[in-house]
């Protein structure tokens, strides 16, 4: 027989049924074209997956600037939004220094570089690193935008937040009518973004499966072998930061339950999962903060966008982790502690200057490996596998976020607020 059940031109799909049933010819041309058909099946998933996240994507930036301005108005002073800021920035600091010490405590305990064969490096090409204090002083620039239209249009989050908590400011300062004025379009703004984002909640679960299912009819299993130990470290490292240390957090500072918390941010972190971005997430993480949890606008509206930007904790774990992996593989041995403590800072501002984008962790580890001496190639070795940890760095960062919000929220004294909605 010659039957031929793959249709080999471009973007079409082999029959399904095809493949399903045991004809031998039909499971032989499978087995020798299985990865191909997988990752053709994989690229139309992610397409399909894709239009979830353009829907995402098409609500973020109306639905932060009208947000931040109902939520800086609503603070009525300068002073109120210092405060907010300040507590905002020492969550995030104190939070992503924790689990940076997680991270380099579970890869000292683990050691994954020192054991087994070594890993073989893959050489990448990579451009030179670009200096921290470069990447640093560009998030200060881009807080001054040259034209705030087109940080808009980019869209640039970091230029977006700072001209519209500036211009929210001085709303505030003109006052009277203007102020009314302005803070009621913001607010009615804002009523409708949220209900669209609200309505593209509904479609999370679909989004989340396709987008899932892309990766997993992409990635070949065999790549995680190798890399085990390290994929474990980095797992290991990730879960207690998520499932100890932040809703130990949550219990003791924000006094809410950790479990209700996650189930209610549940949208938003399966969201951040499957599409590996705490931008595109932001939209339901808002929403699910503030419609789910039942946390005021004011604190949701400004302590996420800020979050998102520049409070990665998954992010700033796995570059410690990553970055000791590759000197314990380079070096045949640990680095010394003055090194790990070069580690520490440089994982912290690096994941500071991380975008909310897939792969952005692994971009912006050059700037460790320099720091430290090691050769940028290296990072080749764990390329293989930054999908799959970029995952789940990204839900923790996102949940970082959003615990921000409830310990912010109570310091700020409005628990009242949960209290009344979680009762819906
Ligand atoms: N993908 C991560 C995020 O969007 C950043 C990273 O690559 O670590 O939060």
């Amino acid at each position: 027989r010659t039957i031929d059940p793959v249709d080999r031109s471009e973007n079409v799909f082999p029959s399904v049924e095809m493949l399903a049933q045991s004809d031998p010819i039909a499971v032989q041309i499978y087995e020798r074209h299985g990865q191909s058909l997988a990752k053709r099946v994989g690229a139309w998933f992610s397409r399909l997956g894709g239009l979830f996240l353009r829907m995402l994507q098409m609500v973020a930036v109306p639905l932060i600037v009208t947000s931040l301005m109902t939520g800086v108005i609503g603070l009525g002073s300068s002073a109120g939004i210092g405060r907010m800021f300040r507590r905002t920035i020492v969550y995030y600091l104190c939070t992503s220094m924790l689990a940076i010490t997680t991270g380099l405590f579970v890869v000292n305990v683990i050691r994954p570089g020192l054991r087994g064969e070594a890993v073989k490096v893959a050489k990448v090409e990579t451009s030179d690193a670009a200096s921290l204090v470069d990447v640093l002083f560009a998030q200060l620039e881009a807080m001054i935008p040259k034209n705030p239209l087109s940080a808009l249009v980019a869209p640039n989050y970091l230029s977006i937040i700072a001209f519209t908590i500036a211009f929210s400011l001085f709303t505030i300062s003109v006052g009277g009518r203007t102020q009314d004025r302005i803070g009621s379009l913001a607010t009615a703004g804002f009523e409708v973004m949220m209900a669209m984002t609200m309505a593209i909640i509904r479609l999370a679960p679909v989004g989340v499966f396709f987008l899932i299912a892309a990766v997993t009819a992409t990635q070949g299993a065999n790549v995680f072998m190798s890399l085990a130990w390290y994929v474990v470290a980095v797992a290991s490292a990730l879960s207690i930061h998520a499932l100890i240390t932040l809703p130990l957090i949550v219990k003791f500072v924000a006094r809410r339950s950790p479990f209700e918390f996650a189930k209610a941010m549940s949208p938003a972190l399966l969201t951040a999962f499957s599409s590996a971005s705490s931008n595109g997430t932001l939209p339901l993480t808002m929403s699910s903060v503030e419609e789910r949890a039942g946390i005021s606008n004011r604190t949701g509206s400004f302590v996420l966008p800020l979050g998102a930007t520049i409070n990665m904790d998954g992010t700033a774990l796995y570059e410690a982790v990553a970055v000791i992996f590759i000197a314990q593989l380079h070096f045949g041995m640990n680095l010394p502690l003055s090194q790990q403590i070069v580690v520490a800072i440089t994982a912290l501002l690096a994941s500071v200057g991380a975008a909310g984008i897939p792969h952005a962790g692994l971009v912006m580890m050059a700037i460790i490996l320099h720091a430290v001496g090691l050769p940028m190639e290296m990072q080749g070795v764990i390329l293989a596998v930054d999908r799959v940890l970029d995952m789940a760095r990204t839900a923790v960062n996102v949940w970082s976020d959003s615990c921000g919000c409830a310990v912010v929220e109570a310091l700020e004294g409005n628990d009242a607020s949960f209290n009344a909605t979680t009762d819906r």
